[in-house]
């Protein structure tokens, strides 16, 4: 069998003498892969050409449903990737992190459009900033797709996670994907991608797929492409200065090695439940994926009278997991992706085990169940412990990509945050303690060179996502050794794949562009109430500016009574006297209920409700007798999907509102949100 690529709208088979991957379990072929023939140029022009045109025409919204729909369509077909997946090696366990953690990463980045980004095929980012004495030039930033691709150069450890992850924010943000797995086991990632080409959900072109060598690819990319790339770190660095990549100044993300640390606080007493948590995570980051995970922990920095009892403890629960077929009843360990890798992780082990002593595993004879041990890809759990780990470089500069780790003790908290440092950048380190001043020191001791830190006891550890787990609103990356790229992080990831521009312009030109009212610019005004026109009738800048109201004593303490807020600064004449006002003032939740009054439109209409209100400040006080009006301004538009459910197809306005007092000054700036109706025809 041949493992094919999508380019160009079709199936593309290789060559026969493509590379041969095989079952990490049995050993036996599974097919060859060969990206031989494939003209790497058309691939680049066809997803520019039809992918990308096609994607910038929608909206990030629509983008953003069509990554929940695909999600929802794999999610169908997860049984058939379930089976591939035994295949790497991978318990059911192991596969649910990879397939559902995948997809549900997806589902994220549908949510995360939708809620942080505009309903436009570009998006508006950051305020409105004033450029001028009167206001008549001002500047904001947009994020426009670029009009590239983006290509994805994966590891093999996670065929469907290392894909989706990536994938769903670039197709968020209008940028067409060539995802390039890595060979060992790349045939799952190339299941999953024939399910999302059959589903037609995104438009032709929006996603290709090359098994086996990239060719000339990367000769072709210029400065609207970018790259995204999470393997060895010597691999990437011969990608990142691949000189068309630094002609161009192609973006490049890098995700490399990295020797990820676990500290276990200074006074975890053996057995007690830190201890134990500690324990239960090293164990778990070393078996998962058999440790082929970017962020395992693979240095475990223990308090230097705490090693023995750290040592005995891993022993007895590294005893009862068992190595072997998945599909075999109590086996909880599974292969490494191929016997390759099986002698890569040997190589590195070798090469540690030069400076570090082999406490547990390490022999390559072991129990192996329902396999055989020459065929399947199996490794024993191993874990070394370095005993002068300031001095001997190893273990915090090599990195064995199986169940793998090594131990070292430390001193005082110094040496542990030192020791941490010394894997010169990782993806994630995590601290095991109750004392939460620990916590704080070797978190900010340890922040500069890690992506992510975890903080784990008692009080979170039965909702811990845990060490090793990236998670889609916070960052995945990090510092030096680590590849110095940043993944996920929420709306940032999507926002890797725009073009961020700074306009600059008058705020009616401003208006137009982002399609965002901005303050100052020219009003549109009509004798309808805005609160009467459908979602659909409503424009952008369109304006009513209501009656006055003269503020009185009795108003104050009308709401006073009603509200149950007597504050001495609008009841207590003397008090009030010696404030910041030096004088009564109305409530500013009185001001604001005021301005309602003032501006809607009482009888029933396509206003359904008011559901929040944002950015409230009051700017100055009003006392007796000044007289308020309120001006309201359409400022956003934001249209809804209408769900089975739903009674009424809506959508969101947002309603830039500033009321002012007799001197036309400011009192109080806000903005309001309404549920509209829309016509719907
Ligand atoms: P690798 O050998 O560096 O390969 C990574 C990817 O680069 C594969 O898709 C590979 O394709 C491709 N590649 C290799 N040479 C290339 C070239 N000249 N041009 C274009 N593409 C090329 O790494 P790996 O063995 O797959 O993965 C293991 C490593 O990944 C470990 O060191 C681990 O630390 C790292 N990793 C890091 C992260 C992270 O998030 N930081 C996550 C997972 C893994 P082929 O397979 O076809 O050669």
């Amino acid at each position: 069998m041949q493992i094919e690529s999508y380019v160009c709208g079709a199936w593309h088979r290789g060559s026969n003498d493509g590379r041969l991957v095989s079952n990490a379990i049995t050993g036996e072929p599974i097919g060859t892969v060969s990206s031989d023939g494939i003209d790497f140029a058309e691939v680049r022009r066809h997803g520019r050409e039809a992918g990308g045109t096609a994607l910038r025409a929608l909206s990030i919204h629509d983008r953003a449903n069509r990554l929940k729909a695909l999600a929802k369509h794999l999610l169908g077909h997860k049984a058939s990737f379930y089976e591939i997946s035994a295949k790497t090696g991978a318990t059911k366990g192991d596969s649910w992190v990879d397939i559902e953690g995948g997809i549900g990463t997806m589902f994220s980045y549908s949510g995360i459009a939708r809620r942080e980004l505009s309903n436009e095929p570009f998006s508006v980012e950051g305020d409105v900033e004033r450029l001028s004495a009167k206001g008549s030039f001002l500047g904001r930033h947009i994020l426009v797709p670029k009009e590239g691709v983006s290509v994805h150069i994966n590891a093999f450890n996670f065929p469907c996670w290392g894909m989706l992850e990536k994938i769903a924010p670039s197709l968020a943000a209008g940028v067409p994907v060539i995802v390039k797995p890595a060979t060992p086991s790349c045939y799952l990632t190339e299941a999953m991608v024939r399910e999302m080409i059959a589903s037609e959900i995104f438009p032709e072109g929006s996603i290709q797929l090359i098994c086996g060598g990239v060719g000339d690819l990367l000769d072709h990319l210029d400065e609207q492409d970018s790259v995204t790339f999470t393997g060895s770190a010597s691999t990437g660095r011969k990608l990142r200065t691949h000189p068309n990549i630094i002609e161009n100044s192609v973006p490049f993300n890098m995700e490399a090695d990295s020797l990820n640390y676990s500290i276990l606080g200074e006074n975890a007493e053996p057995g007690s439940p830190v201890f134990d948590l500690f324990i239960k995570g090293l164990v778990q980051e070393m078996t998962v994926k058999a440790g082929q995970k970017c962020t395992a922990i693979r240095r475990a920095i223990v308090p230097q009278n705490r090693i023995d009892a750290v040592t005995e403890a891993l022993g007895a629960a590294l005893d009862k997991v068992k190595v072997g077929d998945p599909a075999v009843e109590g086996v909880r360990m599974g292969a490494l992706v191929g016997t390759d890798q099986r002698e890569d992780v040997w190589q590195a082990v070798g090469q540690l085990a030069e400076s570090c002593e082999i406490v547990l595993g390490g022999q390559r004879d072991f129990e192996v169940v329902g396999a055989d041990i020459e065929k399947g890809a199996f490794f024993p759990a191993t874990v070394l412990r370095s005993d002068n780990p300031l001095e001997n470089q190893a273990p915090h500069a090599i990195e064995a990509f199986g169940p793998v780790t090594t131990l070292m003790g430390y001193n005082d908290r110094d040496e542990a945050i030192a020791l941490a440092k010394l894997g010169r950048g990782s993806l994630v380190g995590s601290v095991v303690t109750s004392d939460d001043e620990e916590a704080s020191a070797v978190v900010l001791g340890t922040a500069a060179y890690h992506g992510r830190v975890l903080v784990l006891n008692e009080d979170c550890a039965a909702e811990s996502t845990g060490h090793g787990s990236p998670l889609a609103p916070l960052v995945h990356g990090g510092p030096g050794r680590a590849g110095g790229g940043e993944e996920l992080g929420g709306a940032r990831a999507i926002k890797h794949y725009m073009q961020r521009t700074a306009v600059q312009g008058s705020p009616t030109t401003l208006t137009a562009v982002t399609r965002q009212y901005t303050p100052g610019a020219k009003p549109v005004t009509d004798v309808v109430h805005p609160f009467r026109k459908y979602f659909e009738d409503l424009q952008i800048g369109e304006q009513l500016v209501t009656h006055r109201r003269t503020v009185t004593e009795a108003d104050i303490v009308n709401f006073g009574c009603l509200s149950g807020d007597h504050f001495y600064a609008h009841f207590d004449e003397i008090a009030a006297k010696d404030s910041l006002f030096e004088k009564r003032v109305a409530h500013g939740y009185f001001v604001i209920s005021a301005a309602a009054g003032m501006f809607v439109d009482p009888a029933p209409g396509p206003v359904l409700a008011n559901y929040g209100l944002d950015n409230l400040r009051f700017i100055e006080p009003v006392g007796i007798g000044d007289t308020i009006r309120t001006t309201i301004t359409a400022k956003e538009k934001i249209a809804k999907d209408k769900k089975p459910d739903d009674k009424y197809h809506t959508g969101v306005v947002k309603w830039a509102v500033e009321i002012t007092n007799q001197n036309d000054e400011p009192v109080a700036l806000y903005d309001i949100l309404t549920l509209v109706e829309m016509r719907g025809e």
